[in-house]
């Protein structure tokens, strides 16, 4: 299974903006963007004119990093929410968030996305009440997605839902804190994700 495996924060200096990729670093001033906002290497502090296929790509490229999948995948998504009712870009961040370590990462099952892709794969996380380790399996409403019981005593997991447990559930997620399970009440609608990007330029880029 393909994942970039670069320095992260990089990522975040590339695109002018914070990726969460991190964790907790994300939100101290360790973060690498609160001391070199600029774009890594030779000539990041120098060009600052962007073309429209520029803002495009960086759109593109924010999204896929921010939810941690490749070229492939996120073309993948883009032609199936091409295919589905309603406006694509919004579709196409509606099938992103329904991915199951996204989800994960949503519950507070871990401190960044990379971290709640993980719990998926080392199978901490059910679905239906049974182990699923395919961190883009993608969630349906009705479902519930939950912490499996052997691990909710793990101390790694312990520590994992201190450090989350002020973080906001979104509302399409009905999350019930003492037991770990959470209903898929709906699909993420735009209005839930908080994104701060215009989905319209990756329909363009990819429109072409
Ligand atoms: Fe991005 Fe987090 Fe690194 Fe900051 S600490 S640059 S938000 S990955």
């Amino acid at each position: 299974m393909a994942r970039y495996t670069g320095a992260v924060c990089r990522l975040c200096r590339r695109e002018g903006q914070k990726l969460f990729l991190k964790g907790e670093r994300c939100y101290t001033n360790k973060c690498a963007l609160e001391r070199r906002a600029y774009a890594p290497g030779q000539h990041g502090q120098g060009r600052k004119k962007v073309s429209e296929y520029g803002k495009q790509l960086r759109t593109k490229q924010f999204a896929k990093r921010y939810y941690g999948v490749l070229e492939g995948q996120f073309r993948t998504y883009f032609e199936k929410a091409t295919k589905m009712q309603g406006v694509t870009g919004e579709n196409l961040l509606s099938i992103l968030e329904s991915r199951l370590d996204n989800v994960a990462y949503r519950l507070g099952f871990g401190t960044s996305r990379a971290q709640a892709r993980q719990m998926v794969l080392h199978g901490h996380i059910t679905v239906n009440g049974k182990k699923v380790n395919i961190p883009s399996y993608l969630v349906k409403p009705g479902q519930t997605v939950a912490l499996k019981e052997e691990s909710r005593s793990l101390e790694l997991v312990k520590g994992i839902q201190e450090a989350t447990a002020s973080r906001p559930v979104p509302k399409w997620l009905d999350l019930n804190k003492q037991t770990s399970e959470a209903k898929v009440v709906a699909l993420a609608t735009r209005e839930d994700i908080d994104l701060p990007i215009e989905e319209t330029l990756i329909v363009e880029l990819y429109s072409k």
